[in-house]
Protein backbone atom coordinates (compact mmCIF):
# COMPACT_ATOMS: atom_id res chain seq x y z
CA UNK A 1 0.00 0.00 0.00
CA UNK A 2 1.12 3.45 -0.84
CA UNK A 3 0.22 7.18 0.15
CA UNK A 4 -2.26 8.56 -1.46
CA UNK A 5 -5.22 11.24 -0.83
CA UNK A 6 -8.82 10.27 0.55
CA UNK A 7 -11.75 12.03 1.09
CA UNK A 8 -14.05 12.31 3.92
CA UNK A 9 -17.56 13.39 5.58
CA UNK A 10 -20.01 13.52 8.84
CA UNK A 11 -23.25 11.39 7.68
CA UNK A 12 -25.28 15.10 6.89
CA UNK A 13 -22.03 15.99 4.52
CA UNK A 14 -21.98 19.13 6.18
CA UNK A 15 -18.23 18.37 7.06
CA UNK A 16 -15.73 17.42 4.53
CA UNK A 17 -12.18 16.95 4.33
CA UNK A 18 -9.30 15.88 2.16
CA UNK A 19 -6.76 14.09 3.94
CA UNK A 20 -3.16 11.94 2.25
CA UNK A 21 -2.04 9.01 4.40
CA UNK A 22 -0.50 5.15 3.91
CA UNK A 23 -3.40 2.61 5.51
CA UNK A 24 -0.33 0.09 5.90
CA UNK A 25 0.72 2.05 8.60
CA UNK A 26 -2.41 0.89 10.47
CA UNK A 27 -5.82 2.17 11.68
CA UNK A 28 -6.08 1.74 15.74
CA UNK A 29 -8.75 1.35 18.38
CA UNK A 30 -7.99 2.41 21.77
CA UNK A 31 -9.54 1.77 25.57
CA UNK A 32 -9.38 5.36 27.07
CA UNK A 33 -12.45 6.39 28.69
CA UNK A 34 -13.33 8.31 25.71
CA UNK A 35 -12.24 6.19 23.24
CA UNK A 36 -14.75 3.53 24.88
CA UNK A 37 -17.63 5.93 24.90
CA UNK A 38 -16.91 6.81 21.49
CA UNK A 39 -16.16 3.21 19.86
CA UNK A 40 -13.46 5.33 18.57
CA UNK A 41 -11.55 3.69 15.17
CA UNK A 42 -8.74 6.48 14.34
CA UNK A 43 -5.56 6.81 12.00
CA UNK A 44 -3.31 9.16 12.16
CA UNK A 45 -2.60 12.46 9.44
CA UNK A 46 -0.12 14.99 9.75
CA UNK A 47 -0.95 18.25 10.14
CA UNK A 48 -0.11 19.08 6.63
CA UNK A 49 -1.55 16.38 5.17
CA UNK A 50 -5.08 17.62 6.38
CA UNK A 51 -7.36 20.08 4.57
CA UNK A 52 -10.82 20.88 5.75
CA UNK A 53 -12.85 21.06 2.48
CA UNK A 54 -16.12 22.53 3.97
CA UNK A 55 -18.33 22.81 7.57
CA UNK A 56 -16.10 24.54 9.67
CA UNK A 57 -18.71 26.55 11.06
CA UNK A 58 -20.63 22.99 11.59
CA UNK A 59 -17.97 21.36 13.81
CA UNK A 60 -18.30 21.42 17.59
CA UNK A 61 -15.47 21.08 20.09
CA UNK A 62 -14.73 18.91 23.07
CA UNK A 63 -11.56 18.97 25.14
CA UNK A 64 -11.14 16.56 27.92
CA UNK A 65 -8.44 16.55 30.42
CA UNK A 66 -6.92 12.79 31.11
CA UNK A 67 -6.47 12.43 34.78
CA UNK A 68 -2.11 13.05 35.43
CA UNK A 69 -2.40 15.11 32.45
CA UNK A 70 -1.60 19.28 32.89
CA UNK A 71 -3.82 20.25 30.05
CA UNK A 72 -6.22 18.32 26.92
CA UNK A 73 -4.46 16.72 24.70
CA UNK A 74 -6.73 16.67 22.29
CA UNK A 75 -9.58 18.54 20.10
CA UNK A 76 -12.03 16.00 19.02
CA UNK A 77 -14.34 18.09 16.82
CA UNK A 78 -17.47 16.62 15.53
CA UNK A 79 -20.47 17.94 13.14
CA UNK A 80 -23.05 20.25 15.76
CA UNK A 81 -26.13 18.69 12.71
CA UNK A 82 -25.45 14.85 12.89
CA UNK A 83 -23.42 13.97 15.77
CA UNK A 84 -20.86 12.14 13.93
CA UNK A 85 -17.04 12.86 15.43
CA UNK A 86 -14.99 13.42 12.39
CA UNK A 87 -11.26 14.06 13.98
CA UNK A 88 -9.33 15.00 17.02
CA UNK A 89 -6.58 17.07 16.90
CA UNK A 90 -3.55 18.35 18.61
CA UNK A 91 -0.15 19.16 19.05
CA UNK A 92 2.69 15.80 18.97
CA UNK A 93 6.10 15.99 18.34
CA UNK A 94 5.77 12.10 17.15
CA UNK A 95 3.77 13.22 14.33
CA UNK A 96 6.16 16.56 13.40
CA UNK A 97 3.58 18.96 15.63
CA UNK A 98 0.36 19.43 14.62
CA UNK A 99 -1.60 15.79 13.41
CA UNK A 100 -5.07 14.65 13.06
CA UNK A 101 -6.94 11.46 14.18
CA UNK A 102 -9.50 10.83 11.79
CA UNK A 103 -12.36 8.57 12.56
CA UNK A 104 -12.03 6.00 10.33
CA UNK A 105 -15.38 5.09 9.22
CA UNK A 106 -15.65 8.84 7.77
CA UNK A 107 -13.35 8.18 5.17
CA UNK A 108 -15.69 7.79 1.98
CA UNK A 109 -13.48 6.38 -1.04
CA UNK A 110 -11.20 3.97 0.98
CA UNK A 111 -11.36 0.76 -0.78
CA UNK A 112 -13.31 -1.91 1.38
CA UNK A 113 -10.19 -5.20 0.97
CA UNK A 114 -7.65 -2.66 1.74
CA UNK A 115 -9.19 -1.38 4.99
CA UNK A 116 -9.92 -4.64 5.96
CA UNK A 117 -6.25 -5.85 4.93
CA UNK A 118 -4.72 -2.91 6.63
CA UNK A 119 -2.99 -3.62 10.43
CA UNK A 120 -5.41 -2.58 13.18
CA UNK A 121 -3.90 -1.82 16.11
CA UNK A 122 -5.22 -1.81 19.51
CA UNK A 123 -3.55 0.65 22.25
CA UNK A 124 -3.93 0.66 26.26
CA UNK A 125 -4.43 4.26 26.80
CA UNK A 126 -6.75 3.07 29.68
CA UNK A 127 -3.76 1.97 31.76
CA UNK A 128 -1.35 4.37 30.43
CA UNK A 129 0.48 1.96 28.43
CA UNK A 130 0.00 3.38 24.17
CA UNK A 131 3.12 1.08 23.46
CA UNK A 132 0.88 -2.09 23.98
CA UNK A 133 -2.44 -4.09 23.35
CA UNK A 134 -4.47 -4.80 26.43
CA UNK A 135 -5.01 -8.40 27.55
CA UNK A 136 -8.40 -8.53 26.47
CA UNK A 137 -9.24 -6.68 23.17
CA UNK A 138 -12.29 -8.50 22.26
CA UNK A 139 -14.71 -5.45 23.05
CA UNK A 140 -12.76 -2.49 21.40
ZN1 LIG B 1 -23.01 16.29 9.76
Amino acid sequence: MTYRRYHGSCHCQAVRYEAGFDLSDGTNRCNCSICSKARAWFLFVRGDAFQLLAGEEHLGSYRWQPPGQAEPFLDYRFCLRCGIRVFATGEWDRMGGRFYALHVPTVDDVDREELVNAPLNFIDNAHDRPDRAPADTRLM
